[in-house]
C-alpha cells in the first residue's frame, strides 16, 4: 500500500517536472537534450516499477508481465545512468571564457564522441544482459518485496562502474566542480552511494525511484533550469546586439564628423561665392551648390543629433525666447521649402500666446520644422496647415501645435513604426522624395526630452495630422521687443579695417574658408596651422583682436594651446573654439576650458557674425 502511494507520488512529481519543461521555451543545447532524456527515462522507470509492483502482487512472480516489467525496469535504470553519465561528461566542456577555448574545444568534442560511443556500447551490452541473466523475486506482502539474482548483481556492478568513472573525471576537473553550479553533481553521487548502501541493508526499500526523481528536480532547479539558461543566453545575445549597435552608431557619428570638415569648405565657399557679382548662369549653379550642401549638412546633422540623443549627450538648453518669432521663422522657412509646388499654405496663430517663453527655441523650431518639411515633401496637391493654439494655467502655457496636410497619408500599420529611426514607407511611390527616415525619430526623442507629447492621425491617401502638446514656462514682465532688441544689437555693421583676427587650424582648406568668410569685414586675417606657432607669436608680442582656434589639431590641441596662452602675462585676447566636434557638442565644455565662446564647423555665416559683433566691439 505504502509502496504504491510512494511510487505514485514520485510519478506525479516527475510528470509535473515534465510539464514545467514542456511549457518553457528552451535552448536547443546538448545538455538540455540529455536532461530531457533523463527525465523521460525517470518517468518510464517509475512507471515500470509501479507496473511491476502491480503484476507481482496480482499475477505472481512467474507471470510473463512480471518478468517483462522487471527486466524493462533494469534496462530503464541502465538507460538513465547512461544518459546521466553522458551529461556529467558533457559538463566538462571547455568554457567560452577559458584561455585556450579555441584549441581545447575540438579536443573535447572528439573525446566526448568517443565517450558517448563507449556509453552506447555499454548500454546495448547491459540491455542484452538484463534480458538474459537470471532474476529472482522475494515477495512478502505489498510493502516487502525485491528482486535479486545475477541480473540485479550486474546492475549493481554497472552502476558502481559508472560512479567510479564520474569520480575520476570530477577529480581530474576538480576546478570546474568547485563552481557552484556543479555542486548538485556531488549531491547526486552522494545520494546514489547512499542508495546502494541502504539497499544492501534493506533490499526491499524502493529508494531508486525516489532518488531519480529527486536528482531530476535538483538538476532542473540548479544546473538545468531552462529559465536560467535562457536568461544567460539572452543576456549574451543582448550584449552582443548592444555592442554591434554601439559600434554602428559610433561609426555613423564618426563618419558624419569626418564629412563635416570637407562640407565646411563647400558650404563656406559656396555661400561666399553666392554673394559675389557672378554671371546669371554661374549664380544659378552656385545657389544650387548652396542648397545641395545645406541639405547634405542637414542629413549629417540629423545623424549627429540621433547619435547624441542615443548617447544621452543631447541637452535641452532653455532660455527666454519669443515663440512668435519662431512661428514667423517657420512660416518663412516653409514658404521657402515649398518652392513652386502648387500647395495652399494655411497658417493660424493664437494671439493669446504670451510674448516671452522659457524653453529651448532651437529644438522647438527643429521639431516643428521637421513636421512642416515632411508635410510639404509628402503632399502633391491640396494644402499644408500649420496651426498653433494654447491653453494657459498659471505660469505654464501649453502650446498645441498642429501640422496637417492633404498628402499621401500613412497606412495604419505604419503609424507605430513612424518614430523609429531609418523607417521610410512606400518607397516605390516616394522614390524621388529625399529623406533618411531620421526626422521623426529625432522629433519624437526631442519632444520626449522636452516632456511634450506628439500624436499622429492619418488616413492613407487623404492626409495626415501631427499634433504636439508642449508645456513652456511663461516669462512674465518681458515683451518680444526686449528680446528682439537684444538680437538687433548683435548685428551692427562693424568697420574692422584696423583689426586683426588670427585663425589657427591644421587643415589648410579650413583656413581658406575662414579667411574667405571674414573677407567682408575687411579685417586683417592671419592664419597658422598649429598651436605652437600661435603661442610663439603671442610671446613675441604680436597683438590680435580675436583668435579662432581649432581644437582637434595633431601636434597640440586647441585646448592645450589655450592653456599655455593663458600663462602668458597680459594675454587678454578672446579665443573662440572652432571645431567640428559636434558629437561632444558641448559649448559648456569649451567654456569651462577657458574659451570665450564656441563656433561649430561648418561655420555658419550668422553665427560668425554674432561672434564678431560680440567680441570685436569690446576692443
Ligand atoms: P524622412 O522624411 O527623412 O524619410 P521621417 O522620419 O521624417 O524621415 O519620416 C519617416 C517616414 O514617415 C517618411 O519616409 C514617410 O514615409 C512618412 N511620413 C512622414 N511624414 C509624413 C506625412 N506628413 N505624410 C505622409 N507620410 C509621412
Amino acid at each position: 500500500m505504502w509502496n504504491y502511494l510512494y511510487l505514485i507520488v514520485c510519478l506525479a512529481f516527475l510528470i509535473l517536472l515534465f510539464y514545467f519543461l514542456k511549457t518553457k521555451q528552451r535552448i536547443n543545447s546538448v545538455e538540455n537534450k540529455l536532461f530531457s532524456l533523463s527525465l523521460y527515462t525517470s518517468i518510464f522507470s517509475v512507471a515500470c516499477e509501479l507496473f511491476l509492483q502491480y503484476f507481482t502482487l496480482n499475477f505472481g512472480i512467474k507471470s510473463a508481465s512480471t518478468i517483462v516489467f522487471s527486466r524493462l525496469y533494469l534496462v530503464s535504470i541502465f538507460l538513465w545512468f547512461t544518459i546521466f553519465s553522458k551529461y556529467i561528461f558533457y559538463l566538462f566542456k571547455p568554457n567560452k571564457d577559458d584561455l585556450n577555448y579555441e584549441q581545447t574545444l575540438p579536443i573535447f568534442n572528439k573525446r566526448y564522441r568517443v565517450v558517448s560511443i563507449a556509453h552506447d556500447i555499454f548500454l546495448v551490452l547491459s540491455f542484452i544482459l538484463s534480458m538474459v541473466l537470471p532474476i529472482k523475486f522475494y515477495v512478502n506482502g505489498a510493502d516487502d518485496m525485491y528482486s535479486y539474482g545475477l541480473a540485479v548483481d550486474y546492475l549493481r556492478f554497472g552502476l558502481g562502474f559508472f560512479m567510479a568513472a564520474w569520480i575520476i573525471v570530477s577529480a581530474k576537473n576538480y576546478k570546474r566542480i568547485l563552481n557552484e553550479k556543479y555542486i548538485p553533481i556531488f549531491v547526486v553521487v552522494f545520494l546514489l552511494l547512499c542508495n546502494i548502501f541502504l539497499q544492501k541493508i534493506n533490499p526491499s526499500l524502493l529508494i531508486v525511484s525516489f532518488t531519480l526523481s529527486f536528482i531530476n528536480y535538483i538538476m532542473y532547479f540548479t544546473i538545468e533550469n531552462p529559465d536560467m539558461k535562457m536568461i544567460a543566453e539572452l543576456n549574451e545575445a543582448k550584449e552582443q546586439a548592444n555592442k554591434a549597435n554601439n559600434a554602428k552608431s559610433e561609426f555613423l557619428s564618426n563618419m558624419s564628423h569626418e564629412i563635416r570638415t570637407p562640407l565646411n569648405a563647400i558650404v563656406g565657399f559656396s555661400q561666399a561665392l553666392s554673394e559675389e557679382d557672378l554671371p546669371d548662369s554661374a549664380q544659378d549653379e552656385v545657389s544650387d551648390i548652396v542648397s545641395a550642401s545645406e541639405s547634405l549638412l542637414e542629413i549629417v546633422n540629423g545623424i549627429l543629433d540621433i547619435s547624441k540623443i542615443e548617447a544621452n549627450k543631447l541637452e535641452i538648453v532653455n532660455k527666454e525666447y519669443s515663440f512668435k518669432k519662431v512661428y514667423h521663422d517657420l512660416c518663412a522657412l516653409t514658404k521657402a521649402r515649398l518652392g513652386d509646388k502648387p500647395l495652399e499654405l494655411r497658417f493660424h496663430y493664437d494671439d493669446t500666446i504670451p510674448d516671452v517663453l522659457y524653453g529651448d527655441s532651437t529644438r522647438v523650431k527643429q521639431v516643428i520644422l521637421n513636421l512642416l518639411t515632411n508635410s510639404v515633401k509628402y503632399t502633391k496637391e491640396g494644402y499644408v496647415e500649420f496651426k498653433v493654439s494654447s491653453v494657459r494655467k498659471d505660469d505654464i502655457v501649453r502650446l498645441i501645435i498642429s501640422v496637417e496636410d492633404s498628402g499621401i497619408g500613412i497606412k495604419q500599420e505604419n503609424i507605430d513604426k513612424l518614430f523609429s529611426k531609418f523607417e521610410r514607407f512606400d518607397l516605390q511611390e516616394n522614390i524621388t522624395i529625399e529623406g533618411t527616415g531620421l526626422g521623426l525619430a529625432i522629433t519624437k526623442k526631442l519632444i520626449d526630452l522636452m516632456n511634450g507629447k506628439i500624436v499622429v492621425q492619418s488616413v492613407y491617401g487623404q492626409g495626415s495630422r501631427f499634433t504636439i502638446a508642449l508645456d513652456q514656462k511663461v516669462v512674465v514682465g518681458k515683451t518680444i521687443d526686449d528680446i528682439e532688441e537684444a538680437k538687433e544689437e548683435e548685428f551692427k555693421e562693424l568697420d574692422l579695417s584696423n583689426k586683426t583676427i588670427l585663425v589657427v587650424d591644421d587643415n589648410s582648406l579650413n583656413l581658406k574658408v575662414a579667411t574667405r568668410l571674414l573677407l567682408p569685414y575687411k579685417v586683417k586675417v592671419v592664419t597658422m596651422d598649429n598651436g605652437y606657432d600661435c603661442i610663439e607669436s603671442i610671446k613675441q608680442g604680436n597683438h590680435y583682436d580675436l583668435i579662432l582656434m581649432d581644437d582637434m589639431m595633431p601636434k597640440i590641441s586647441g585646448t592645450d594651446t589655450l592653456a599655455q596662452l593663458k600663462l602668458i602675462e597680459n594675454f587678454k585676447t578672446p579665443v573662440i573654439a572652432l571645431t567640428a566636434n559636434a558629437i561632444d557638442g558641448m559649448k559648456e565644455k569649451y567654456l569651462s576650458s577657458g574659451f570665450d565662446d564656441y563656433l561649430s564647423k561648418p561655420i555658419d555665416k550668422n553665427a560668425l557674425n554674432g561672434i564678431i559683433n560680440k567680441f570685436m566691439q569690446k576692443n
